[in-house]
């Protein structure tokens, strides 16, 4: 097809069209080539078809995914695009104002996949800001930023970046991307519950959700349109690469496994509703190809490496997982959570997490999860209960891992949580209920963007501190962790945002916790 020549010079460019695009679209002469009749017929110009944004992910040395979804009308059934794919360009250039292009080409974005694009960019140079951006017909997307990793073995100074997770539409703002905008950060890594499940809430103090509670493709989709529309969430995105991995509510709270938690839900409703949570999560993530779902099944665990520096493996204890042996909600461990058959991570998993340790020569390895490793007790008093829907749930999963940790300290593991809307900093010991046990790693758990509304600082706090001595700090507050990651030392920075109900909710560093190399352990800076 030659209609979307990227390389020809400008030719006519109808002025009109350039005044209301605005400076993004003028800064981009190849607007004016020629488009197919298709384009021109289809995406008049007042229905901008990046009302999404756009989004990029999972960086290489060479290259990283750059994403986006043509949804001129997002929350209208298929984005409001005709049932016909279209051909989308995108470019890659070294510099913010476009001058030095370093990568161009087209994708189609197809109405099976919803209109997105990723498109895997190759050839890049290591360790390096780009800057990137689509066009379709006379639109021109917003302006992702994006940075390729380092070499595998090349040193690498620092590394700064975000954790974050549970954005609950409905209970509170997005004024975390606002104030994470503000860092500069290298990568945010979500660990969950991008979007929840649930039908509308009319009395939502906040905002809505828009339907029932999703089961449909469609309903997923309109969804995670919905959530992609608030502006801070773009910024964000477009900010640096994500990291992506979920948890339950992208498909279903509590999930475990093929099977569905309510007993009249039958596997094979399930695996089909399945099978629509992950092609629209798919869709609406800056994913490699590897990830691209088959049916219900969507392989998401995955590593990512940033030189000698830090490498990620990004964990899905969801999907594999056995059903919560005793139940989900906070209980003392029945004996079946001891059975070294109940798994949290699968045995395929469990086994490339550690080939995948095996492997590393990073200093440190971070291991980007969703529930909580620490056994923390949960309840004041005499009786000893553990929440089953997190690793307690999976005794035996949960001290296979930290064996493994105990066997293998050069490894330097920081485990990243997110899930349980609470900030935790946790010592983790291979001994369970010893608190005199070696620490064998260092767990930082991240509260939610906004699941649970405004919080409290001390909400359940000093209960839990008394029942735990490994834990070092605890907060019910809304936010997200800053880390600064240096050869020698690892620092997180608990950043509270406590009103999240209405615009503009300042910012507020609560604690900062560090982790000397090779001294698993957090210590209050
Ligand atoms: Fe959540
Ligand atoms: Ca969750």
């Amino acid at each position: 097809m030659s209609a979307f020549r990227l390389n020809v010079p400008a030719r006519s460019w109808n002025r009109r069209a350039m005044l209301k695009l605005g400076a993004a679209a003028a800064a981009w002469p190849l607007l004016g080539s020629p488009e197919s009749a298709f384009a021109r017929r289809r995406l008049a110009l007042k229905d901008n078809p990046f009302t999404l944004g756009v989004a990029s992910g999972d960086p290489l040395p060479d290259g990283f995914v750059i994403w986006t979804r043509l949804a001129p009308q997002p929350l209208a059934d298929g984005g409001g695009m005709p049932r016909e794919s279209v051909e989308v360009r995108w470019e890659v250039a070294a510099d913010d104002a476009f001058k030095k292009i370093v990568a161009h080409g087209t994708a189609v974005a197809a109405p099976e996949l919803a209109h997105s694009v990723h498109v895997e960019v190759p050839g890049l140079a290591a360790n390096r800001w780009y800057w990137y951006r689509f066009a379709v017909a006379e639109a021109t997307s917003p302006v992702g930023r994006a940075r390729t990793a380092p070499q595998p073995g090349d040193a690498v100074d620092r590394l700064r970046f975000a954790f974050v997770s549970c954005q609950h539409w409905e209970t509170g703002l997005y004024t975390a991307y606002q104030h994470m905008a503000r860092e500069d950060l290298d990568i945010i890594a979500h660990l969950g519950d991008y979007i929840y499940e649930g039908k509308t809430n009319d009395k939502a103090p906040i905002r809505k959700h828009n339907s029932v509670e999703i089961v449909t493709l469609d309903h997923y989709r309109n969804r995670h349109a919905l959530y992609k529309t608030d502006e801070h969430l773009q910024a964000a995105h477009a900010m640096c690469p994500w990291l992506v991995t979920w948890d339950d509510h992208e498909f279903d709270n509590n999930c475990a496994g093929d099977i569905s938690e309510e007993t009249s839900v039958t596997p094979k409703y399930f695996l089909a509703r399945r099978a629509n949570a992950y092609q629209a999560y798919y869709e609406h993530m800056p994913l490699r190809a590897a990830q691209l779902p088959q049916g219900p099944h969507m392989k998401l665990y995955r590593s990512v490496g940033y030189g000698n520096l830090a490498n990620f493996s990004m964990l899905d204890t969801r999907q594999y997982r056995s059903d919560q042996p005793c139940g989900d909600g906070n209980k003392p461990q029945c004996p079946e959570a001891l059975d070294p058959k109940q798994s949290l991570l699968g045995e395929a998993q469990e086994k490339w997490l550690y080939r995948t340790l095996d492997d590393s020569a990073a200093k440190w390895n971070v291991i980007t999860q969703q529930v909580m490793m620490a056994l923390a007790d949960r309840k004041a008093g005499e009786e000893t209960t553990h929440s089953m829907d997190q690793w307690p749930g999976y005794e035996a999963n949960r001290q296979r891992v930290l064996q493994y940790f105990a066997a293998h300290k050069e490894l330097n593991p920081v485990v990243l949580t997110g899930d349980i809307h609470t900030n935790w900093v946790n010592d983790l010991q291979a001994v369970p209920h010893d608190c005199k046990a070696p620490t064998v790693a260092t767990e930082f758990v991240g509260t939610s963007i906004s699941s649970g509304g405004n919080g409290k600082p001390n909400d359940g706090t000093p209960a839990m501190m008394v029942e735990n001595p490994f834990v070092r700090y605890h907060s019910a507050e809304r936010g997200y962790v800053s880390c600064e990651v240096t050869p020698q030392k690892w620092t997180s920075h608990y950043r509270a945002v406590p009103e999240i109900t209405l615009p503009g909710g300042p910012v507020v560093t609560r604690k900062t916790f560090i982790v000397e190399h090779n001294r698993p352990g957090a210590q209050e800076a």
